[in-house]
């Protein structure tokens, strides 16, 4: 059985100690989420230590939201893979579109970030999606498979086993534009197949992928009733402890 997760991308939002109380908030109400339902935040780089202190040695991981294609050294602002493990991560984020639009991310770049990511002993959240002129110009299947082959075919079935794919249609992030269970059911299920083919069936059937993009208390039950939909990447609605349970009990499970 594949794993269901709920992850929250908190993205450059919210204070130390705001963030801080957010994941207080979030533990607090945990247990109203049932068990077989794995639950991930990813607060920024300056959080992790303080909400490290908050979620360790519970059910919530933590996530960074990137990190960086070097180990050590001369990189000015980055922050590496050995980092973040020691600040108490299981997880880091990679490839969001934030991060490929406004930061130059290639497929490249994020070949070398998961190979260290995984090496470190971190599962990753590898994000891909098509943007809305894609989606209308009816590339969106093409898009995603050159994403999913680019970055992942790079590593191994064994490797896969640490890798959560999060399909985030670019033109729904941050928009309250949310996909159709139905449209991210098809692209959804194209990623399986598309790893099937590489890594095999078993390989494809045992990894989880996330829905995200302006998911919602009011559409995550519709969106995770979808059989290749394992769960969800949470923005917004992640930043309020309230909204992420509530998209977290969305399950039948
Ligand atoms: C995201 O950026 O990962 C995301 C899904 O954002 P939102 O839920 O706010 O659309």
């Amino acid at each position: 059985m594949r794993r269901k997760i709920v992850a929250g991308n908190w993205k450059m939002n919210t204070t130390v100690s705001e963030g801080v109380e957010l994941a207080k908030a979030v533990l607090e109400k945990s247990n109203e989420v049932p068990a077989e339902v794995g639950l991930v935040i990813a607060p920024p780089f300056t959080h992790l230590c303080p909400v490290a202190g908050v979620v360790g040695g519970t059910r919530i991981g933590l996530s960074a939201q990137n990190c960086a294609d070097h180990t050590k050294g001369a990189y000015t602002g980055e922050v590496s893979v050995d980092m973040l493990k020691s600040a108490g991560c299981g997880y880091t984020i990679l490839g969001h579109s934030e991060r490929r639009q406004y930061y130059g991310e290639t497929d490249e770049k994020l070949v070398e970030k998961v190979k260290l990511a995984l090496e470190a002993g971190l599962e990753v959240i590898l994000c891909v999606g098509e943007n809305l002129e894609q989606r209308e110009a009816g590339k969106h299947f093409e898009v995603v498979t050159a994403q999913i082959e680019n970055v992942l075919f790079a590593f191994s079935a064994e490797d896969m086993k640490k890798v959560i794919v999060a399909y985030e249609p670019v033109w729904a992030i941050g928009t309250g534009k949310t996909a159709t269970a139905e449209q991210a059911e098809e692209i959804h299920a194209c990623i399986r197949r598309v790893l099937a083919g590489k890594f095999g069936k078993a390989v494809a059937e045992e990894t989880t992928i996330l829905y995200g993009g302006s998911c919602k208390p009011s559409n995550a039950k519709e969106l995770f009733a979808e059989e290749d939909i394992d769960g969800g990447l949470i923005g917004g609605a992640a930043l309020k402890a309230d909204d992420f349970i509530a998209i977290a009990k969305s399950f039948e499970c």
